[in-house]
């Protein structure tokens, strides 16, 4: 199965849409993809079917040798593709402007996958195979990243050879200065989990062009409706489907979209991965037989395949379903979330709260500039308070519910240094600004006064109500019990 033969729409099937609000209910329906039964079945629903098969007929063994030899397009066997992950991996690339995608099983085998084939021990031999004595590529990442990623980095890619060095979004001459001989991918996230941070992609996408490396950035607190890092010099677009694009906490799922901006061929002694022609394909290079979907196929036909982390096809249904919504949800998402950072900053149990759409936060100006539909619906807040009543107010919560996931429907609170930062070094947790007090929401789709009136009794059980407020000195506190009069 190639990255790029993907079953085309027949010539015959209608126009592809072009406004999001279409794509994202209809795009790539018309292909044989999701009408792969028509023939053999009289009736054709107006939902795509779920192919469940893990195998796929062969008429001939001619036929099967030369799907299997890549020589010719066709599933073959679901670990690399099936049409209803195919649907799925046509329809983000699309919403992405991207030429083509890979689905996964979560967003961590998406993000794993990607370095693995830009950055492996592979890409740093002149042969494009992996030599034991050499040293494999290095990424810098950014610094304010999903706990996830970082132990992926800290931990299993080390293991395969890859090295990191962190790096803060917010200063592109620090990813300057960390770009050595062996870096092979830059990462970042379009929106920083936890704290909302927007890196200046343009900066970071500025760099990667000036060193040939490849731009690859995190898109699932944003989702393509509002933000799509390929028109800001992104050249991959990583996805845990899991969260937004699914929307309703069921079914995990990643993907990795090529934005068709990386050429390894313009550079193909520092790519040769791509560009050498490797015995496992023939001895073709893959830039000549796939041209843009050289990276793709790489990741499909050796990663995926090898390793296995494939998407399944009734997660991929369910993300397919999740994404007929995405506009409206997203919407929804941004609004409440914006009113709860709102409220938060003027609680006098609050020390801090991290949100794009406050007008005084840091990241406020390229919020204005790259955002205009909102910046998603994760925010933090930093309590006024000691451990014990940080502990009181998260366990005093009673609609708002403690767990580690963002994007469902329902509000979540998540206690970063204990759950999804709990791995991190003290200094990376000290450059990802994550301490004790800190605080996680990811603001679901509730009524705004039902989710405040959980958050003040939690507030009031913690004692951190504006007259028992110990920890504010009493300017502050006379400041905050003013506007809590005005409110
Ligand atoms: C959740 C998450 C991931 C990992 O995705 P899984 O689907 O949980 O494997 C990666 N990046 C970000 C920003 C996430 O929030």
């Amino acid at each position: 199965m190639s990255a790029t033969a993907h079953p085309r729409p027949s010539s015959h099937s209608r126009q592809e849409p072009s406004c999001f609000s279409t794509r994202q209910i209809h795009h790539g329906q018309g292909s044989r993809a999701g009408a792969a039964d028509s023939t053999a079945t009289p009736a054709v629903g107006v939902v795509p079917p779920v192919h469940l098969a893990a195998a796929y007929e062969f008429t001939s063994l001619r036929d099967a040798r030369e799907a299997f030899a890549q020589r010719e397009p066709g599933f073959t066997y679901a670990r690399t593709g099936s049409p209803t992950v195919a649907l799925l991996e046509q329809r983000l690339a699309a919403l992405e402007g991207g030429t083509g995608a890979v689905a996964t099983a979560s967003g961590q085998a998406a993000i794993a996958l990607t370095l693995l084939a830009l950055a492996g021990r592979s890409g740093q031999s002149a042969d494009g195979l992996p030599h034991p004595g050499v040293p494999a590529g290095h990424v810098v990442a950014s610094s304010r990243i999903y706990g996830g990623t970082a132990d992926l980095l800290n931990d299993s890619l080390a293991e395969a050879g890859i090295t990191v060095t962190w790096a803060d979004p917010h200063a592109p001459d620090e990813w300057e200065r960390a770009v050595d001989g062996r870096t092979r991918a830059l990462l970042v996230e379009s929106i920083g989990n936890p704290h909302g941070d927007l890196p200046d992609l343009a900066a970071l996408a500025g760099l990667a062009r000036r060193g040939g490396i490849p731009l690859v950035v995190d898109n699932t607190l944003a989702t393509p409706y509002l933000f799509r890092p390929g028109e800001h010099g992104a050249d991959f677009v990583v996805h845990s489907t899991t969260k937004y694009l699914t929307g309703n906490g069921t079914a995990l799922g990643g993907a990795v979209v090529d934005t068709g901006r990386f050429r390894p061929e313009a550079d193909p002694a520092r790519w040769p991965q791509f560009t050498a022609g490797l015995p496992r394909f023939g001895g073709v290079p893959l830039t000549q037989r796939y041209g843009d979907g050289a990276v793709l196929h790489l990741i499909r036909a050796k990663y995926l395949h090898d390793l296995g982390p494939c998407a399944a096809p009734w997660n991929a249904q369910q993300t397919l379903e999740g994404i007929e919504t995405l506009d409206v949800r997203m919407d929804r998402h941004c609004r409440v979330a914006e009113e709860l950072a709102r409220r938060l900053q003027d609680h006098p149990g609050v020390a801090r709260v991290r949100h794009p759409s406050l007008p005084q936060d840091p990241n406020a100006a390229v919020a204005a500039r790259d955002f205009p539909r909102g910046t998603g619906a994760v925010l933090s807040f930093e309590l006024a308070a000691g451990p014990s009543e940080v502990e009181r107010f998260i366990d005093s919560l009673q609609l708002i519910k403690l767990a580690a996931n963002i994007g469902d429907s329902r509000t979540m609170v998540a206690h970063p240094a204990s759950m999804t930062h709990c791995r991190l070094s003290e200094a990376l947790r000290e450059a990802g600004a994550i301490t004790e007090q800190t605080i996680r929401l990811s603001v679901g789709r509730e009524d705004v006064e039902d989710l405040w009136r959980d958050l003040r009794q939690a507030f009031d059980r913690a004692g951190l109500t504006e007259t028992q407020n110990h920890h504010l000195t009493t300017q502050d506190g006379a400041a905050e019990a003013l506007k809590e009069v005005s409110r």
